[in-house]
């Protein structure tokens, strides 16, 4: 496959066109961003720390029968992904109270959320992602009413597959967020599920082991995706 002109670039990752119409690369950078883009970083191989733990747990959602974009790896950094139309829905899943719910609403950080709490942002950078409930989407034209109902059944199926997953990993998962796309007719789960878009707790200590610890300085962000990728990707450390 031959990598072609860029056709997006977000705060952490690259998108470019392929010689397959049907096939895109997104490359993993090492940058990072927080609070809406005022608080910007660089990290040294979180790009790859990240790229490996997402092709993991796609591949394992594929395994499970859930449908992703996910095609391959090109190299360490950069995945083959089917192109998608990405649906402009950030769907949050959350099992343990943190972040933006605690500020906004009456939880306590570490409350236990059974059953989770599934909740739709706009993604809109230009909008601030404000979150949505079914009639503004619907309004928006972002999704058919059959789209949100099978997102939200995904979206808690695929928490589910990754809460245990996880589990066993000594990691708990408080809160995480999936983008859609439409491909062919079908809804898959397209973007990335990586340290920048969930919110991992060691399960022992409750340390954040995630992009939290940049946004709140709560130490080393290399030493917390590295040891993300330990649990869930031990064999890229046998390599070296
Ligand atoms: P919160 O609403 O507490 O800020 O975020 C809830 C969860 O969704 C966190 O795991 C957070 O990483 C993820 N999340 C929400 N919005 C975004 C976003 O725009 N970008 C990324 N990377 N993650 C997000």
């Amino acid at each position: 496959m031959i990598k072609l002109s860029e056709l997006y670039s977000g705060k952490a990752k690259t998108v470019f066109k392929t010689d397959d119409p049907e096939k895109l690369i997104m490359e993993f950078r090492d940058s990072l961003t927080a609070f809406d883009g005022k608080k910007k970083s660089e990290a040294p191989k979180k790009g790859y720390y990240n790229a490996q733990i997402a092709a993991k747990l796609l591949t394992l959602l594929e395994d499970k029968g859930i449908k992703t974009h996910y095609d391959s790896m090109m190299s360490d950094t950069e995945m083959i992904v089917d192109a998608v139309e990405i649906i402009k829905i950030e769907v949050i899943v959350r099992n343990i109270a943190a972040g933006s719910l605690v500020k906004k609403y009456p939880f306590k950080t570490g409350q236990k959320i059974n059953p989770p709490i599934l909740v739709f942002d706009y993604k809109s950078d230009e909008h601030g992602d404000p979150m949505i409930n079914d009639d503004i989407a619907l309004a928006l034209g972002l999704a058919t009413r059959p789209e949100l109902l099978e997102i939200r059944k995904l979206a808690l199926l695929i928490n589910s597959i990754l809460v245990d997953y996880l589990d066993a990993k000594n990691i708990l998962l408080p809160d995480f967020k999936l983008e859609f796309g439409r491909r062919k007719g079908t809804i898959v789960l397209a973007d990335e599920i990586s340290c920048d878009t969930c919110r991992f707790w060691d399960k022992a200590t409750g340390e954040s082991l995630d992009k939290d610890v940049f946004r709140f300085d709560k130490g080393d962000l290399v030493a917390a995706y590295r040891e993300v990728a330990r649990r869930i990707v031990p064999e890229i450390f046998e390599l070296t």
